[in-house]
């Protein structure tokens, strides 16, 4: 039981919403969240932020998975 509840709380733990989608609508159009604000005056920012640590996150991994070479 315990154990279950463990993975549970695992998937629970996943961002969930928060991810852009793949194609950002335009500055003066409606945010994807639904919130009915401008994508500038709403997402905008966030995602550009999001969008650039995940640029981080793949070169890292593909560092990571590229052999080394003196
Ligand atoms: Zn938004």
């Amino acid at each position: 039981m315990s154990l279950l509840s463990r993975l549970f709380n695992k998937k629970i733990e996943e961002p969930k919403g928060e991810i852009p989608p793949e194609v950002l609508p335009l500055r003066n159009d409606p945010c994807w969240c639904g919130s009915g604000m401008k994508y500038k005056k709403c997402h905008q920012e966030e995602d550009r932020q999001f969008l650039a640590r995940k640029r981080e996150r793949d070169i890292e991994a593909q560092k990571a998975c590229s052999p080394v070479f003196g």
